[in-house]
């Protein structure tokens, strides 16, 4: 009678194992979580407009709602703020660009899996999602994380990947670089001085991959850092230790 009733006993927690899911990251807008479903390890972005539930094997989870901050900022260029027809075109070419790499999935590894570092050591100087004000003008909220370094600071490869877009002298980003992570991730690297790596090279995380700067619509030397999902922007903290950050099993 033992015996059968520690059977019944293993096998209903086999049944309840193998119907969990694990979720490690914040249920936030503009956060990154890493989900395992048991037979999986896959990403997923909230955006920073993400609506308030997200549904996953039949259970509702709530989305914390953030208040984005708005950041103003004085001193731009103001042939930046408000674009001349002729800098219509250029915008062109950068919106094509980018919107062609972004949808491009070049590499075929899951190289995420390895993790992420901060791709530049130094101060936050402007946080994703921050509605922004340009010479008192509204602009878009912000896409990624800049962080302030002295121009001619190493820039690093945030993680291993395929350089999926090298571009230079554009509008808003100046030099650009965008490194494919495998599975639909991608991190981008804006306002470079310089870069030194071209379409289709492989990267490994912590590879120099260009310099700090203030090309194309900056005020001072930092990197734009952005990274984004499926077409999804999301916070590029995120990134960092993700498979250690607040992990719940459902
Ligand atoms: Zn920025």
């Amino acid at each position: 009678m033992r015996v059968s009733l520690i059977c019944l006993m293993s096998s209903v927690i086999f049944a309840f194992e193998a119907a969990a899911f694990e979720i490690c990251g914040d249920l936030r807008q503009g956060e990154l979580v890493l989900i395992n479903d048991g037979k999986k390890t896959y990403l997923k972005a909230f955006g920073r407009d993400e609506p308030p539930v997200f549904s996953i094997d039949g259970l509702k989870l709530q989305i914390e709602k953030v208040k984005w901050d708005v950041q103003s900022v004085h001193g731009v260029a103001q042939k930046k703020v408000t674009p001349s027809k002729k800098d219509e075109e250029h915008i062109l070419r950068e919106q094509k660009d980018l919107k062609a790499a972004l949808a491009k999935n070049i590499n075929p590894n899951a190289d995420w899996k390895d993790g992420f570092i901060l791709p530049v050591d130094g101060r936050i100087s402007g946080q994703f999602g921050n509605q922004r004000i340009f010479n008192g003008i509204k602009k878009n909220p912000h896409t990624g994380t800049d962080i302030a370094a002295p121009s001619g600071t190493p820039v690093r490869a945030a993680g291993d990947g395929i350089v999926i877009l090298g571009g230079k002298d554009y509008f808003y980003t100046g030099n650009m670089v965008i490194i494919d992570h495998g599975e639909g991730l991608k991190t981008v690297y804006a306002h470079l001085k310089d870069f030194n790596v071209a379409n289709g090279d492989k990267v490994k995380k912590g590879d120099i991959i260009g310099h700090v700067g203030q090309t194309g619509r900056a005020t001072g030397p930092h990197l734009h850092w952005g990274a984004v999902l499926d077409g999804v922007r999301f916070r590029p903290q995120s990134l960092i230790d993700l498979s250690g950050k607040n992990c719940r099993s459902y």
